[in-house]
């Protein structure tokens, strides 16, 4: 391969014609390796081509009580039940993940924190450690979101949490994404920083274990989501970091998912156009009619040959 375009010159993603040509040029040579990689491979990757989609509800510093809470859990119960092909995940509060699991017990719902501690006990007033998380029943922890992010949580020590959270048996969900994107493709640089340090010293086996979120910082919160052609763009990126930094078969295994303003209306076309593995999801998550209707969607989306 020669070099790519994409990489030292971004501004061209403006012109759909170069940009269709770069996603040719940057997939097909890709597809053709991991559809041998997994004929080789088969059964250790076997969820590869199978993988299941995700929508992961985000609750932040939601709701209020841990009532509400019951009734978020009792109102997307039903979609979760019926979405086959699709985890749900819901990531509360620290101070409700055990009754929520509770509320949990009997749906087919997973559970989920917005943070760990990457160190698993000592006197660390106010944290919570991975292995009090892992404790209660959790299998999934956020790490690196960008609201985390913004109150002074480094790559460092987001790569210490993907640590702790693998050592403790959670799947972290780990959130990357650009603040702004200017037209010198300054944010692709930033987004495989943001990989590379993230992932120090992670060992190829555990990219398994790993979902990554893509959430635009400027999409978070925002009255508009990305749009589906540049979410394509970047889990392109994203799998080409993976490849280069591990190989094929972990790019192409590594679920990842979009983030940001993603709502009932759009989630069909961000996750077929967008080709992510589903959804991390903030203000919606609370809406338990809207996150339903996304599960459905993503459980309708048929996987691509
Ligand atoms: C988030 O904060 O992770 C998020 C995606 O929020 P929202 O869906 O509200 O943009």
């Amino acid at each position: 391969m020669g070099p790519i375009p994409f990489l030292t010159h971004a501004s061209h993603f403006t012109q759909q014609d170069e940009s269709r040509k770069f996603l040719y040029y940057i997939s097909t040579p890709l597809s053709k390796s991991v559809e041998s990689g997994s004929f080789f491979l088969r059964g250790k990757i076997s969820h590869m081509k199978t993988k299941k989609k995700m929508i992961v509800g985000n609750w932040k510093m939601n709701p209020a009580t841990m009532d509400e809470s019951k009734k978020i859990i009792k109102g997307i119960t039903k979609a979760a039940e019926a979405a086959k092909k699709v985890d749900v995940v819901v990531c509360p509060p620290f101070i409700f993940l055990t009754e929520v699991k509770k509320a949990i017990a009997k749906a087919k719902i997973a559970l989920g924190s917005q943070d760990i501690y990457f160190e698993d006990a000592g006197s660390r007033t106010g944290f919570v450690s991975p292995v009090q998380v892992a404790g209660v029943g959790t299998k999934y922890t956020i790490i690196g979101h960008s609201e985390r992010r913004d109150r002074g949580e480094t790559d460092e020590m987001v790569n210490q949490k993907i640590s702790a959270a693998l050592r403790n048996g959670l799947t972290p969900i780990f959130c990357i994404g650009e603040k702004e994107r200017h037209s010198n493709g300054d944010y692709l640089e930033h987004i495989s920083m943001q990989i590379q340090k993230g992932f120090a010293a992670i060992a190829k086996t555990d990219l398994q274990k790993v979902v990554i979120a893509y959430e635009p910082v400027w999409a978070i919160g925002a009255k508009t989501a990305m749009t589906p052609h540049d979410i394509y763009e970047m889990v392109l990126y994203i799998k080409k970091v993976l490849r280069e930094k591990y190989d094929a078969i972990v790019s192409e295994s590594v679920a990842v998912l979009y983030g940001g303003s993603a709502n009932a209306e759009n989630a069909e076309a961000i996750i077929k156009d967008g080709e992510v593995d589903g959804l991390l999801v903030g203000r919606e998550a609370l809406v338990p009619e809207n996150f339903s209707k996304m599960i459905l969607v993503a459980n309708n989306i048929k996987a691509k040959k």
